[in-house]
């Protein structure tokens, strides 16, 4: 009788994983486990990047996964997360960005001779890699101010600019970046006097994004404005009364252009330190550098591709030529603590 029993348990034992094994769930699992994924946390916006991303799974079969939230946060939430962290690849603008990530031990080395023939040395470095350019030009009321009468951020600093100069807050990374080119090219002295200048003429208290600076421009809050060149893009691109209006009011102006150039910074990515999908990271790293890609961020963003010989938007196009500062931007990241010290100390809030 005993051993009837245990005849019948093992049975029942091995009829149950029998039935196990080939239920739906578990099958789906290990679908799952052999799918091709890549993890994304991305400061770039859905618009800018789906469409990407779908190419991408359309010619590699490798299945995007992203979130997008503001640079900052994600970076926070990598620190926090740690090795449990799910994402293999951090999207974000800004040489300060990337280069913040990477000095907090997040990004891990690549080695790939697609992205280092793609991306011109001073657009990357290990372990982050420029994927679109954008430059940070000024702006002027064309009622206002006559484009002779520009010719360097330096300048910016005059007394002649008092009440008219609009910038945005200090705490943008945009404007830290800008500050350290200055102090990589002028020194931290001059730099400091630039900026204690420049917020002596300040319009107004700083305010909004670039793209409330160009508004306000318009509107005649000041005669000139500093933004990045894709904000102006987007206006001119735009159908609205309002923005078209704005686009009348306002032109653009490249500094600098006898001497080093205006500055240029960059959106980016890098593979993350505990990627569990690495290859996979590099793989859409690369994709993005590609030409086929390139145009895409050309046409939909307005910003300047990173790789050679891509064609340039109608709207960039019509920017014009520009002398660019060729300083590679992983330098300006040993200026991070002075570049904050010296806006802090100007009042520049
Ligand atoms: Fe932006």
């Amino acid at each position: 009788m005993l051993r009837f029993i245990t005849i019948l348990f093992a049975v029942i034992l091995i009829a149950q994983s029998y039935i196990f094994l080939s239920s739906d769930s578990h099958a789906k699992k290990i679908s799952e486990a052999k799918e091709q994924i890549v993890n994304i946390y991305s400061s770039r916006k859905e618009e800018l990047i789906k469409n990407l991303f779908d190419k991408f799974t359309e010619e590699t079969g490798i299945k995007v996964n992203f979130v997008t939230d503001k640079a900052g946060k994600l970076i926070s939430r990598l620190q926090a997360e740690g090795r449990n962290s799910p994402a293999d690849l951090l999207l974000t603008v800004d040489v300060g960005n990337l280069s913040y990530a990477s000095e907090l031990g997040l990004l891990d080395d690549v080695k790939s001779k697609t992205l280092t023939q793609n991306i011109s040395e001073k657009y990357r470095s290990n372990n982050w890699f420029g994927l679109s350019v954008r430059a940070r030009p000024i702006f002027y009321n064309k009622e206002k101010v006559k484009p002779e009468q520009l010719s360097t951020y330096e300048n910016l600093s005059d007394p002649k600019w008092k009440g008219k100069i609009l910038i945005r807050s200090s705490s943008n990374i945009y404007n830290q970046s800008l500050l350290a080119s200055l102090i990589e090219a002028n020194g931290l002295e001059t730099t400091e006097k630039w900026a204690n200048g420049l917020v002596a003429n300040f319009a107004r208290k700083p305010q909004g994004g670039d793209t409330d600076q160009l508004r306000a421009l318009a509107a005649g809050v000041g005669d000139v404005a500093v933004a990045n060149s894709y904000y102006y893009g987007r206006l001119v691109a735009s159908e609205k009364e309002a923005d078209k209006k704005v686009v009348e009011k306002i032109a653009i102006f490249f500094p600098n252009q006898n001497d080093r150039g205006a500055h240029v910074n960059i959106s980016g990515g890098g593979v993350l330190k505990h990627a569990k999908n690495r290859d996979n990271a590099i793989k859409l790293l690369e994709f993005l550098s590609s030409h086929d890609a390139q145009k895409f961020y050309a046409e939909v963003n307005h910003e300047y591709p990173i790789l050679a010989d891509t064609k340039l938007s109608e709207i960039v196009l019509s920017f014009g030529k520009f002398k660019q500062d060729e300083i590679p931007l992983s330098a300006l990241s040993k200026h991070r603590a002075e570049v904050l010290k010296i806006a802090d100390r100007a009042g520049w809030r």
